[in-house]
């Protein structure tokens, strides 16, 4: 190597924007990042990257960073020691806890930290503050995908490998825009579309890039994918495609299932959905053909009233029709965050220990008693949406966040920040002084994931290592040096030198990660749960047996929510979602100066039609008005969407423009997942070019 080569660094870590989990090199100089450099043995994505993995790291040398902990005095915050903030939190939450009870604290974990760093807060609320009021931001997304997946085949989680999705057959995407929000998988889906004549089917109200190259698309009325993927299936049942050898031997439920399926004619299906008959028929007779198929979704389906039904029905079509357990088979919740699979796998939910392990089982929860050498709280705790309202009702008072901009992601925001200014002490971990931080007591400056080491989960389940790039800067820690800081100014004594120490506790307590080990991790290998004690992993489920105890699959029977009614006054439809260049609130991205400069803010996607009718061009300026709130945004005019129906990307970083200033507080009735996506508006113009 020459001299200018040796000086460079060259680590291994993890991408830190979606769940498809690339890993590359990074070469720096000092804290300078000089490139981004992928590798061919990178297990999830080989030389692949997008546009925020390749370009998207100069927020870690942000002059925006927080180096010091902030204690608020008044309406100022103050810079403060670590001792004097950690001596403070620790002191505050206790008396909260035994003035009003564990149960007045909550406890929000983040997606975009490590799986250590998850489990360590978990432990932190349950074992030293006794409650299991703990969640994390799959409340806002995937937890419904994952209710649907536990009650038919019973583990939340993708059912193989993205190898797998570009071996399929046949691959359907349902209310997901891959091309965007998770880019390199839907290269994957590109090429096997064009090199092996992979059949690429969508279901999308609007008009993404995989939509303009898919061999089939249907555009179904918003909130209506039950109904015809419940015809559809009862079609195939009908015509005798389904998979009766499969159905036989490892499916439970079968002749219940048919029954309800009853209403769910072609017919009522065109009448809801306003797909027409032939288009329904040709759609359950490609999936009848094609010799394995996998159905990918996000949340365009989840982010309903019915969104754990509509994700059980797409688990139900797959049973059916003998989609699980081959390869180029199965379920693909499409994971948002980097480790939004991680944080839940490794506890930071309210009724579930790390590897889904219920709270409320005695014997799973005296092993953790035992271990941690404490009583634990046997009830699960509230979700965080549960945790907002209770904020509002008076009974929870003290709260500790980390990594998650509640503040912005969440629905009805007015609503959230409403309930924050009600909380008595609040505690915000974060990389910058985030919107959410604003309300609180005390701020903790974090270590970003070029900090840290420690581990990712993609959305195949892939357990992978990051090492450190680059020194935490300036007084900033990474998340679990903190937790740990905080447990033992409690007297707890936790001894965690290295995070490998905290999965080494975590995988011999979770049966789900037995095997997981920081050597069997090293360099660029992954392990995909669940992990056998041996170290052997499992890229593809349900192969023999389903995750239940007696090894069989359930139909589970679903009924329709129809979205909200809304009254006559808001006449327009609002969809949101995400695009290529930016990630969630945008607390990163707009942050690296050549994304920032590209996409400088969010747009609203307004059809050719309802231009023309409202007479407005592209940059017009227009407010829209829900019953919830207002925001102000200029306009795109363009064919991806049609008709009424509007498109808003969520990433804003103005209160003005900010989507969820428009949401309400409804939700899935299953998993307390916001109904982000069934919104109507009404649209006023301010400017019209
Ligand atoms: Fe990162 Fe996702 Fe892009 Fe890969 S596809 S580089 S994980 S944002």
């Amino acid at each position: 190597a020459t001299m200018r080569e040796a000086r460079i660094k060259k680590t291994k870590t993890v991408c830190t924007y979606c769940g498809v989990g690339c890993s590359f090199e990074i070469w720096t100089k000092g804290r300078e990042i000089l490139k981004v450099q992928p590798r061919e043995h990178a297990p999830a994505n080989g030389i692949s990257t997008c546009v925020k993995g390749k370009w998207g790291w100069d927020f870690v040398n942000s002059e925006d960073r927080l180096k010091k902990p902030l204690i608020r005095q008044g309406d100022m915050f103050v810079e403060s020691t670590w001792e004097e903030a950690i001596n403070l939190i620790a002191s505050k939450l206790t008396n909260t806890m035994e003035e009003h009870g564990p149960n007045s604290l909550g406890f929000i974990a983040s997606s975009k930290c490590t799986n250590e760093e998850n489990y360590l807060f978990q432990k932190l609320a349950r074992s030293i503050f006794k409650t299991n009021n703990i969640d994390n931001c799959s409340r806002y997304c995937q937890s419904p995908a994952t209710a649907g997946l536990l009650r038919t085949v019973g583990y939340g989680g993708d059912s193989g490998t993205i190898k797998d999705i570009a071996s399929s057959d046949l691959v359907f995407v349902v209310g997901a825009n891959p091309a965007e929000s998770h880019p390199v998988l839907a290269t994957r889906i590109k090429r096997a579309h064009k090199l092996h004549g992979q059949k690429l089917v969508i279901a999308d109200i609007r008009e993404h890039e995989l939509a303009e190259m898919a061999d089939f698309k249907i555009h179904p009325n918003p909130g209506s994918d039950l109904v015809w993927l419940s015809a559809i299936t009862k079609y195939i049942i009908d015509q005798g495609w389904e998979a009766k050898e499969f159905l036989e031997n490892r499916v439970k439920g079968y002749e219940d299932y048919v029954s309800s399926l009853e209403p769910y004619t072609i017919e009522y299906a065109e009448e809801k959905t306003g797909i027409s008959k032939k288009q329904l028929i040709e759609l359950a007779t490609m999936i009848h053909e094609a010799k394995s198929v996998c159905i990918l979704w996000a949340m365009g389906v989840t982010q309903h009233l019915g969104g754990s039904d509509t994700s059980t029905a797409i688990s139900n079509l797959l049973l059916v029709t003998g989609n699980y357990g081959k390869p180029g088979t199965g379920a693909y919740p499409l994971r948002g965050h980097n480790n939004v699979q991680g944080a839940c796998d490794f506890g930071t939910m309210p009724a579930w220990l790390p590897g889904y392990e219920p709270i409320e089982n005695e014997k799973v929860r005296s092993r953790y008693e035992k271990a941690w050498g404490t009583e634990l709280p046997k009830k699960p705790g509230l979700n965080n949406h549960q945790i907002v309202e209770a904020i509002h009702d008076g009974k929870v008072k003290a709260m500790y966040l980390f990594g998650e901009e509640m503040g912005l992601v969440d629905s009805n925001i007015n609503h959230v920040e409403a309930a924050f200014e009600k909380l008595d002490f609040f505690v915000v971990q974060d990389i910058f002084l985030s919107k959410t931080a604003r309300y609180a007591d005390v701020v903790l400056p974090a270590s970003p994931s070029l900090e840290k080491e420690g581990t990712f989960t993609n959305t195949e389940r892939r357990i992978q290592r990051l090492y450190q790039v680059l020194e935490p800067l300036g007084e900033s820690k990474p998340d679990w040096v903190i937790f740990q800081e905080i447990a033992n100014a409690l007297g707890a004594n936790w001894k965690y030198e290295h995070p490998g120490d905290i999965m080494k506790e975590a995988a011999s307590l979770a049966p789900l990660f037995a095997g997981v080990s920081y050597e069997r991790l090293d360099g660029w290998k992954s392990q995909i749960w669940p992990v056998q004690a041996d170290g052997t992993d499992s890229p593809l489920l349900y192969e023999k047996e389903f995750a239940f105890p007696d090894g069989k699959a359930r139909l589970f029977q679903v009924e329709w929510t129809p979205p909200l009614e809304v009254g006559d006054e808001y006449d327009l439809h609002l969809n949101n979602g995400r695009i290529l260049e930016h990630f969630h609130e945008g607390n990163m991205t707009y942050r690296v100066e050549s994304i920032k400069k590209k996409v400088p803010n969010p747009w609203l996607e307004v059809s050719p039609e309802l231009a023309k009718e409202r007479g407005i061009k592209t940059g017009a300026l227009v407010k829209l008005t829900s019953p919830y709130g207002e925001a102000k945004v200029r306009v795109w005019v363009t064919g991806h969407v049609k008709g009424n129906q509007l498109y808003f990307p969520m990433h804003s970083q103005e209160d003005e423009s900010a989507v969820n200033k428009l949401t309400s507080s409804y939700y899935d009735k299953h998993t307390h997942t916001p109904n982000y996506k069934e919104m109507h508006v009404k649209m006023e113009i301010i400017k019209s070019e």
